[in-house]
């Protein structure tokens, strides 16, 4: 059955929410720095103009290229984390659920379920067994 959180309870819930939220947001982040970067540095950049992939002779060494680019793409995937992260934690707090059939939802606390119970948030309320099983 779904019983309702303790004030501590909510609080470490929205602490865990924190880090699924920031550790979804630097895997993205890396993601694009990375992809990025080995892109650009491999000299290869986007035309807007005739748009399609173009490929430049740069001078300099790949790697080298790479480490400047990288240290220069670090604010824009700063950036990009801070979005992620902000996204993913509303999405988070947005989980509802219906503590009568036990059905998911997304963003629809308060309203009511097919069931004819009300879709409460995630955050304040917890799974719990109906009966403890004692260990045989
Ligand atoms: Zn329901």
């Amino acid at each position: 059955m779904w019983v309702e959180r303790t004030p501590d309870e909510i609080s470490k819930w929205q602490t865990s929410a924190v880090e699924e939220a920031r550790s979804h947001a630097r895997l993205i982040a890396i993601g694009v720095l990375l992809l990025v970067s080995v892109l650009v540095a491999g000299g290869w950049f986007v035309s807007f103009r005739g748009g399609f992939a173009v490929h430049r002779t740069m001078l300099g060494s790949f790697w080298l290229r790479l480490l400047i680019i990288a240290v220069m793409m670090a604010p824009f995937s700063w950036f990009v984390f801070r979005r992620e992260c902000r996204n993913e934690l509303a999405k988070i707090h947005g989980r509802s659920i219906c503590p009568k059939c036990d059905t998911a939802a997304d963003g629809a606390a308060g309203a009511l379920c097919p069931c004819g119970g009300t879709f409460v948030p995630q955050s304040t309320v917890k799974w719990i067994e109906d009966e403890p099983k004692s260990i045989a």
